[in-house]
């Protein structure tokens, strides 16, 4: 089958691999009809992860069952299945209370695992033609509608963005009235400020300076926030103080109660756009956010990047205000998306009709378009917003 491989800096191509097969009773083989490009990929993509040339790339998957281990009894050939990124087993003391990110029994080294991701087991990635799934019962959600139907590019999107940009949300505590300030604008950043939209936040602010991205958070509601006009948080405290939402008594409480970090260790630093600085977000949100708010990290932070500014940034390592945290008493969650979590009631709001996150979709490109997909998407070039990769969708076409 032909799939797309990493096989160094900057550098993907489309080749022919072995298929998958059946290797356990309890596997599952899906056809992918969508495979998302995502932010994360770029990290490997540029280097600044461990080595992962030789793998398949791709975790964002939606299919249809091909074939089933004889141990399957939740999905046949032909459901369509939405896959997501995390490979749980379902049973483990972490899966059986929820958090399919932290899957004891998937990867023998760590804890969770991944498709096409270094570091998260050795499973082969999702941007090709067919999919190799394990514990198929649990890891395979069943949608209705058929392939490249309205809902195709909505449901491709619970494999990861959608999902994390919910739990951003859980984990920052957003609810009706919330204050909300998103730092990124990515695919990650833009869904996380559409899901507070959905939660019914009051004010929700989205920093970023692709102007691209700023306009698609203005689209969906939200105040967007250019950084390249200055230091994003007194940009917020003012566009509060200006739209008179600063109220008698709460003076002390200029910025939001809910933060969310959507950026991830690769940040660029606001006072020079052309410096890297892994800790600028997470300092940015201890200041805006309010005494008592939470703040919720999805954005991805490794503990290996050869690519580091220093030696500390090369070990995930960067120095923090720990005692403005404390003293504001704000919470901080972070972490890989439980994606199994949210994706069956995410799917529930996008077939009601109450959400539509495809309105982030840019591009749909064949398979074999994958090395251009991935340089204008970390480039972020021709308004590239999110890049989905058709296996089915012959070379030269696109919507
Ligand atoms: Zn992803
Ligand atoms: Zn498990």
């Amino acid at each position: 089958m032909r799939a797309v491989v990493l096989r160094g800096l900057r550098q993907v191509v489309v080749a022919n691999v072995p298929d998958p097969r059946i290797e356990a009773p309890t596997d599952v083989i899906i056809r992918v009809t969508s495979a998302a490009i995502c932010g994360s990929d770029l990290h490997m993509y540029n280097a600044r992860t461990a080595p992962a040339e030789g793998m398949v790339l791709g975790h964002e998957p939606l299919g249809v069952v091909e074939e089933t281990g004889s141990a399957v009894t939740a999905v046949r050939k032909g459901d369509r299945v939405l896959v997501p990124f995390n490979i749980s087993c379902g049973v483990c003391f972490n899966c059986a209370r929820g958090f399919t990110s932290a899957c004891l029994a998937i990867d023998p080294k760590s804890v969770g695992g991944a498709y096409g991701y270094v570091g998260l087991g050795t499973y082969r990635g999702a941007q090709a033609e067919y999919l190799r799934v394990p514990f198929g019962d649990r890891n395979c959600l069943v949608m209705p509608g058929t392939p490249h139907d309205a809902w195709e590019d909505d449901f491709v999107l619970l494999a990861d963005v959608f999902p994390t940009g919910w739990y951003a949300n859980e984990l920052a505590g957003v609810t009706a009235g919330s204050t909300v300030a998103v730092f990124g604008a990515g695919p990650v950043g833009l869904l996380a400020a559409y899901c507070a939209v959905l939660r019914s936040a009051s004010e929700i602010y989205v920093v970023d300076w692709i102007e691209e991205r700023l306009a698609k958070a203005l689209e969906i509601g939200c105040t967007p926030i250019d950084f390249r006009a200055g230091d994003p948080v007194e940009q917020i405290y003012e566009a509060r103080r200006a739209g008179r939402r600063l109220h008698p008594g709460e003076e002390k409480m200029p910025g939001v109660m809910c933060g969310i970090e959507a950026v991830g260790y690769q940040a660029i630093d606001w006072s020079d756009p052309n410096a890297e600085n892994p800790a600028r977000v997470i300092e940015d949100l201890i200041r805006l956010v309010n005494p008592t708010g939470r703040i919720g990290a999805v954005g991805l932070y490794v503990s290996n990047d050869p690519g580091g500014i220093n030696p500390h940034a090369k070990r995930g390592e960067f120095s923090l205000s720990f005692g403005k945290l404390w003293e504001k008493s704000l919470s901080l969650g972070m972490g890989q998306t439980p994606v199994i979590r949210f994706a069956p009631q995410l799917r529930d709001m996008i077939v009601a009709r109450r959400a539509k996150p495809s309105f982030l979709v840019s591009h749909r490109l064949p398979l074999e378009a994958a090395p251009e997909a991935y340089a204008m998407f970390e480039q972020r070039i021709d308004g590239c917003t999110k890049v989905i990769l058709k296996p089915e969708l012959k070379q030269g076409g696109s919507s």
